[in-house]
């Protein structure tokens, strides 16, 4: 053997042109380790996925004739240290070559290059041709501008990869249609039984159970329904066009105690993982909404599109410029414990029992979900952001640092200062009362502000605003909360503030 390539646990990209070749004199190497199970506490479900898709990976890489080395954690030859590991096989293997890809996580690119650099023999990084930008484009994109604003960017790409244009103009006219996405989901349209699937995914299970890594959230190891093969991955894309996108953008910002996924793609672990490439679900996307444009109105896949085109690649951007001092930044100086509803979901506030329940159960939320629920009321009660940030990196099943912490740190707990919120997203129940069916079925009043019965959303809300006011006062986005603010009578903001004062003070209690 002449050349060992390393293969990372969300570098599972079939398209790769590693894979174009024969190569008779390379062997590829991926194994389960500790290092990654352990760095956070992880939801059960995300570490199985994880590891039923790499293991599906090295069997479709051998059923190609390639040599793999999979190490599972139980094998004795696992060092469980990455360094040691790859100079065993270096040895055992004379191998003459060390060959990578370029990892999507600061913490992995420092370990990789240091174990590059120790190494005695040639060692060559490699893209992982997964995204539709280069690590520092958007750096350079916004290179002299004041403020790194997503729509620009979004606008950019488009033009780039003349997506959803018309020569130079965006396709129906209008550059986004955000304003028709917030429509509340009363039962209706009917949304289509989740695409899953029934794995027996108990082997993987009792491995990780074995080896005493510790997790925590739920699964039904004979009904695994996440997509960890590359044709299942494409079976939830088909999915999501013919079944989900007619109403994606109508409905994406609705939220409902039953419904889970409504019409979300559950696409993200695929993605994340790199079985699916972006450019390749985009595609699916416009190309099936071309063949349907008389049912499927240009709102659905626009809002669909900047996700992926627009966020996805945005959050990455702003992760390479801006870490590794984003992973500590708290410009907010939030400095309180997360609740410990957070692992049990054991709270009366009705939003966010069903959020984090769904969670606990799914290792998923959708968008508004993690911002407006449980993002929101971690921000109100000024959790220190390290704490939400391992809560989101252990819970869900896509929450991989580059895209989580971003999300997190920057969209969800505003601890950046702005750089990627334009305002913080925080809200009162009224917000929440709008776009979902949550406060029915709560022991909370919505429309009240004072008393035991009152929404706690509400007083923490405006509480929030005095607290924090030094940070927005600048903010043309947030003039006319403060105007708000400045004409309420002292009396009522005092009641307001006492009641915040305890919520934050023992939140467990509510
Ligand atoms: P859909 O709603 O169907 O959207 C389609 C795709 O668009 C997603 O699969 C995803 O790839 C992309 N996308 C949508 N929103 C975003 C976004 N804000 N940033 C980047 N990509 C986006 N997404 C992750 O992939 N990993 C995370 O760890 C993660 N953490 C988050 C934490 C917080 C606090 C918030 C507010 C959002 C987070 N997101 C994260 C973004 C978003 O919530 C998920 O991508 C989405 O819920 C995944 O479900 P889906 O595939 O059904 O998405
Ligand atoms: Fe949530 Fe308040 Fe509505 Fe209860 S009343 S569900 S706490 S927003």
């Amino acid at each position: 053997m002449k050349t060992l390539r390393l293969l990372l646990g969300d570098q599972l990209n079939h398209k790769h042109s590693w894979y174009r070749n024969d190569d008779d004199d390379t062997l590829y190497f991926i194994a389960e380790m500790r290092q990654e199970t352990d760095y956070v506490k992880h939801h059960i479900q995300k570490v199985v996925a994880f590891f039923e898709a790499m293991e599906n990976f090295a069997d479709w890489l051998r059923a190609r004739g390639k040599r793999v080395i999979h190490w599972r954690l139980d094998k004795p030859d696992n060092t469980q240290h990455l360094g040691k590991n790859i100079a065993r096989l270096v040895q055992r293997h004379g191998i003459e070559k060390f060959e990578y890809q370029l990892p999507d996580e600061y913490r992995l690119d420092r370990q990789l290059k240091q174990l590059a650099d120790d190494l005695s023999i040639d060692c060559e990084a490699f893209d992982s041709e997964h995204f539709l930008t280069s690590r520092d484009e958007l750096a350079a994109f916004f290179d002299g501008k004041q403020s790194l604003l997503m729509e620009s960017f979004y606008r950019y790409m488009r033009r780039k990869h003349d997506l959803l244009m018309n020569g130079d103009e965006p396709e129906g006219g209008q550059w986004n249609y955000d304003q028709r996405n917030r429509k509340k989901w009363k039962g209706r349209p009917a949304i289509p039984h989740e695409r899953g699937f029934r794995k027996d995914v108990r082997k993987t299970l009792q491995r990780i159970e074995g080896a005493g890594v510790k997790t925590f959230g739920e699964i039904d190891p004979q009904h695994f329904s996440w997509p960890t093969t590359r044709e299942d991955c494409l079976t939830v894309l088909r999915y999501f066009c013919e079944h989900l996108l007619i109403h994606f953008g109508d409905y994406q910002d609705a939220m409902d105690p039953e419904q889970v996924y409504l019409f979300h793609s559950r696409l993200s672990f695929a993605m994340n993982s790199k079985l699916l490439h972006p450019r390749e679900v985009i595609d699916a996307v416009i190309e099936h909404w071309q063949h349907n444009k008389a049912t499927i109105s240009i709102n659905e896949v626009e809002g669909y599109v900047r996700q992926i085109l627009g966020w996805r690649e945005y959050m990455r951007g702003v992760y390479w410029r801006e870490m590794p001092g984003y992973a500590r930044c708290n410009r907010l100086g939030n400095h309180m414990e997360l609740p410990e509803f957070y692992w049990s979901a054991d709270t009366r506030m009705n939003c966010l029992h069903h959020a984090i329940k769904n969670s606990l159960e799914h290792a998923y939320a959708h968008h508004i979900q993690r911002l407006m629920i449980t993002g929101n009321f971690a921000l109100l009660i000024q959790v220190h952001p390290d704490q939400v940030d391992a809560w989101y990196l252990g819970i869900y099943i896509d929450a991989i640092e580059w895209v989580e912490i971003t999300n997190t740190r920057g969209m969800s707990q505003f601890a950046d200062g702005g750089l990627v919120a334009t305002k913080p997203y925080i809200s009162s129940g009224s917000y929440i009362h709008k776009m979902s069916n949550y406060c029915e079925g709560c022991r909370y009043k919505v429309q009240e502000k004072f008393g035991e019965d009152a929404c706690p959303f509400n007083s923490l809300y405006w509480n929030f605003l005095v607290e924090k006011r030094e940070h927005f006062e600048h903010n043309p986005r947030m003039a006319m909360m403060l105007s708000l603010l400045d004409k309420m009578e002292s009396g009522e903001l005092e009641a307001l503030r006492a009641r915040a004062k305890r919520i934050i003070r023992c939140p467990d209690d509510f």
